[in-house]
């Protein structure tokens, strides 16, 4: 098999809408550079007839390859199948839904040629809600204030990597993955340009306000342990100002004799003190979760079918199977 320079790695659920027009727009882009190139698809277990489609255009151009989840394993887990079946120098990954514009590959080729291992298309924030973009914008200060590593507002998943970056990045063998760390944790050079956000063409977007908001815990309690230091320093003030309060209630006492009345305080101090013990051990309990998840070193995803080309690379597999028993 001749060596491909490009690959493109598209993580799709439920998608059947937007799937053959994306392909259309996506191979238009592609050919137009100039570079060979594969199309990685993955399909995440999807439920309409994304699956179907995926088959058909993989059978139609042997340019086409994809892998089909048993079922929906979330975009972090499709992104590493997508790593991993892609053979070519550079991958770009991108979204299916046309929401990530073709033509910017070609931007993304030229500024690696000029040295930079991940090339980042970073999105503004055109035609989205007030109300959400005002939320991000204060999860992002949040996350920069707290987290070890970088991540920029807007700055997705859709991007370039050289060889050298996607091995790195499979080198990382965390099953709990919040890539937009995980990107900046690698390191490498790195080059970003913003381009106008283009609302979803067709179908739905699957961040709803919960699944974004667990997805913004996740990547706040996946990069640090800085949440833990902070209930160490509320418990350790808190310890103080009692031991202070007790100290204060023993003198007056010895001086003033013993008053009765105090019920307000004596409940505000055991209910204050009982949501601080129960914040804490929720983010206790959150780690220790995290740690049974990875301990139990279960593989990222199950596989279904994929097309023949793929099921020649069996050693990521085979790595899996060792893995998970
Ligand atoms: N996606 C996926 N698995 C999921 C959810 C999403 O592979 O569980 C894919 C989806 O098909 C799309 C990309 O991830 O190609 C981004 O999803 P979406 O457009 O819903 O996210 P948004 O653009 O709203 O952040
Ligand atoms: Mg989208």
């Amino acid at each position: 098999m001749t060596r491909v320079h490009t690959s493109v790695v598209v993580p799709c659920f439920n998608e059947s809408e937007v799937i053959e027009e994306f392909h259309r727009a996506l191979v238009v882009a592609l050919e137009s550079t100039g570079t060979t190139f594969e199309i990685c698809y993955v399909d995440d277990g999807s439920d309409d007839r994304t699956r179907v489609h995926l088959k058909g255009l993989a059978a139609a151009d042997a340019r086409v390859r994809y892998t089909s989840f048993s079922r929906n394993f979330g975009k972090e887990a499709a992104m590493v199948a997508g790593l991993r079946m892609a053979q070519g120098d550079v991958v770009v990954l991108m979204d299916a839904d046309l929401q990530h514009p073709p033509e910017l590959i070609a931007r993304m080729l030229e500024l690696h040629r000029h040295g930079y291992d991940q090339v980042v298309a970073q999105r503004d924030r055109t035609g989205e809600g007030a109300v959400r973009t005002a939320l991000s914008q204060a999860y992002y200060r949040l996350v920069r204030r707290f987290m070890e590593v970088e991540i920029v507002d807007g700055a997705g998943d859709f991007r370039l990597l050289s060889r050298r970056a996607v091995g790195a990045i499979l080198s990382l063998p965390e099953s709990n993955r919040f890539s937009k760390g995980l990107f900046s944790w690698i390191g490498f050079d790195t080059v970003s340009f913003t381009y106008t956000n283009v609302r979803r063409p067709a179908g739905r977007s699957k961040w709803g306000g919960r699944r974004l908001l667990n997805y913004g815990i996740d990547g706040l309690l996946s990069f640090n342990s800085r949440p833990l230091r902070l209930a160490i320093h509320t418990g350790l003030w808190l310890l103080l100002s009692a031991l202070a309060y007790a100290a204060w209630i023993v003198g007056s006492s010895l001086v003033n004799g013993i008053e009765t009345p105090g019920y307000a305080t004596l409940i505000t101090a055991i209910v204050g003190l009982g949501g601080i013990q129960l914040v804490t051990l929720g983010v206790i309990g959150e780690y220790v979760g995290r740690i049974y998840h990875e301990a139990k070193r279960r593989p990222h995803y199950v596989i279904r079918e994929t097309d023949g080309t793929t099921a020649a690379r069996p050693e990521a597999s085979v790595r899996e199977a060792a893995a998970s028993k």
